[in-house]
Order: C-alpha cells, then structure tokens, then sequence
C-alpha cells in the first residue's frame, strides 16, 4: 500500500469534536480552542525498547501508544479532544499489522470521544509510534503535581502492581493456573484504561495535585514531593492491590506494587476538606479510589517520601528502593 492509500485508510469519515474546523487532508489540522486552556502531550513507543511483538498483537500496541497519552491528559484534569499519529514503519510490518495499529487506537479514541486529526508517515529500521494528544480544561483548572500542601491527604485510584504482574506473566517470568487471574493482568498490561471519568468529575475541586502512575507509584511520590517541596508518607497497609495478588510471594507484590508501573492509574493529594468530594467523583465515575497516606511539610532538602510499614518507617526512592531512614 502508497502512503496516500495508507492515510486514506485510517482517516476518519466524520469527527465527534465540535470544536474540529479541519481533520486529515491538508497541511495541519485546526480546532478552535473557545475559552478553554489546551492541554498536550507526546509519547513514543519504539519496538524493542516499549513493546515487543512478542507480548502484544498489533492492536494492543495501538491500544497502548494512545492509552500512556491519555493518562497524562487524565492526570492534568483535561478532556480528551484530538490525537495524532506518527508513525516509523520497517519492512516487516505488514498492513494488516498497521490497520490493527489504528483499529488499537481507534478503538479507544471512540470511548473518549476523540479524533484523528493527523500524522506522518514514514519508512525506517524498527516501528516507532509517537501519538501527540490534545485536550482541554476549563481556563486555571489543569491539575499540576506541584498543588500538594502539608496536612493533605494521598489518594490513589483503582489497584497498584497489576500490569508488572501481566507483564511477568506474559513473559513466562511467574507461573499461574489461575486462568481469571492470568486475563485479568494481562489485561490490565495490553490495554491500561486510565481513569479518564474520575478525572472529569475533578472540575468542582479547588485544588487537587495529581499525576499518572507511569513509572510506578514510588516514582510518581517522589516527583510530587520534588515538585510541591512537601514530603509524602505511604502507609503499605493501605494500598489497594487485586486480590489475585494474594498469591504471590510479598517480596514480588510489593516490588510491583511500588516500582512495577504502568498502571496508568492517578496519584493525587488534595486537602482533607475535600477528600469526599473526591469519593464521591470516583463513585459516580465508577472507579475506585483510596487513601493511602498523608502530606507532611518539607523540613530538609533530599528526596522525601516515606514508606510506614509494619510500624517501621523507610525512605521510598525513586526506582522503589527503601532504606531505613537515618537520624531525621
Ligand atoms: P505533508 O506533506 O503536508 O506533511 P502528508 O502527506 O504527510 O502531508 O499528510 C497528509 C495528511 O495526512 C495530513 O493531514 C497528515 O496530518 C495526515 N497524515 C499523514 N500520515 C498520517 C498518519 N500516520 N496518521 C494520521 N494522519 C496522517
Ligand atoms: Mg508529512
């Protein structure tokens, strides 16, 4: 297949956002922002090093590339608008292959709305996908990691460890019989749902810091405890993880539970005033939400984030990694 038949196969035939003057066809695309703040993100996917074919069908990939940019949208409070699409395509990828790339996307653009409204094609070494996205927030309202104060409480959405686990498994690291279980995290490693409805149900909060559990909620902690110069403590005891869970050794629950990432779930800190706001926008939306910890003030200049567990308190660093802490 020509580019020209390529990109006419994956354009959309109509647009859901009332907001799009024009789509695929021309030199760029267009959208009228109307009193709204924008707000965008880019991710890239390269094979090999995000995804290998191994472990995903071309859909999931898709599914994938689309889902990480949409968790950052969600993690800024943004509603999901418009996406485009990249893509770096090697000889052993066939258009089967491509389509199921898209039908990944589109798939999940359709439940949030979203319109294809560009890209690039071009031919290279190995598949690299990049999706750029847009979305928008009522004007002030995007939500920063830098909005934590002292005297917050955490909160975290849906179950922590989950994706790590169907990656394991996926790769024949872990063995499972339990073949629920085993649909379960490999679901929740193929095709992350971020929770996209909490996010908009946030519009009424007067301030919330939030951020997209990537990298692992170890990671994410430290960023907002850098970013908002306050400290954070994670109770163990308290963070929520699939009971399918319970049947792994501790040791590898709790390493991906706090390091395994890709969840693409929210960590957030907002005051305790507002904590039944924010269970009552995770009820409505349908997803669930936990408190997990608290926010202290920030009183030394290293990392600061805490792990209590088991009454001892260590040092959570960035890779997952604790210590007992020093004379502090
Ligand atoms: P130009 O030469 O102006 O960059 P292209 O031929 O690259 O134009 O693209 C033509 C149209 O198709 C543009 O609207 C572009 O955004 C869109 N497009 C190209 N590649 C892709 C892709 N992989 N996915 C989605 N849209 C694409
Ligand atoms: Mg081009």
């Amino acid at each position: 297949m020509d580019e020209f038949s390529f990109i006419d196969s994956i354009r959309q035939s109509t647009y859901s956002q009332p907001s799009l003057i024009k789509g695929i066809g021309d030199d760029a695309a267009v959208f009228r922002a109307d009193n709204r703040d924008v707000v965008t993100a880019v991710d890239t996917l390269v094979e090999g090093v995000h995804f290998s074919r191994e472990t995903m069908e071309p859909h999931h990939i898709g599914h994938r590339a689309l889902a990480v940019n949409i968790s950052d949208l969600a993690a800024m409070g943004a509603a999901p608008a418009f996406y485009m699409v990249s893509i770096v395509i090697p000889e052993s990828w066939n258009d089967e292959d491509l389509q199921g790339i898209y039908r990944g996307m589109k798939k999940l653009a359709r439940k949030h709305k979203m319109d294809l409204i560009g890209g690039d094609t071009v031919s290279g070494k190995e598949l690299v996908l990049t999706v750029t996205v847009f979305g928008y927030t009522v004007p002030g309202k995007s939500r920063y990691r830098s909005a934590a104060k002292a005297g917050d409480v955490l909160f975290v959405t849906g179950t922590l460890g989950d994706a790590q686990a169907g990656l394991e498994m996926l790769l024949g690291n872990i063995s499972n019989d339990n073949e629920e279980a085993f649909h379960y995290f490999v679901r929740r490693h193929r095709t992350p749902e971020p929770p996209v409805g909490f996010a908009m149900k946030l519009e009424g909060i007067v301030r919330v810091a939030l951020n997209d559990l990537s990298d692992g909620i170890a990671s994410e902690a430290n960023e907002i405890s850098e970013a908002s110069d306050v400290c954070l403590h994670l109770e163990y005891e308290k963070l929520p993880y699939a009971s399918f869970l319970d049947t792994f050794q501790e040791e590898k629950r709790e390493q991906w539970m706090l390091s395994g990432g890709e969840d693409f779930e929210l960590l957030g800190a907002v005051s305790e005033k507002e904590w039944p706001a924010i269970e009552k926008a995770a009820k409505e939306a349908g997803t669930t939400v936990t408190k997990i910890g608290y926010v202290t003030e920030k009183k030394q200049s290293d990392a600061c984030v805490f792990l209590h567990k088991n009454g001892a308190k260590k040092v959570l660093t960035k890779s997952g990694y604790t210590h007992l802490q020093g004379n502090r």
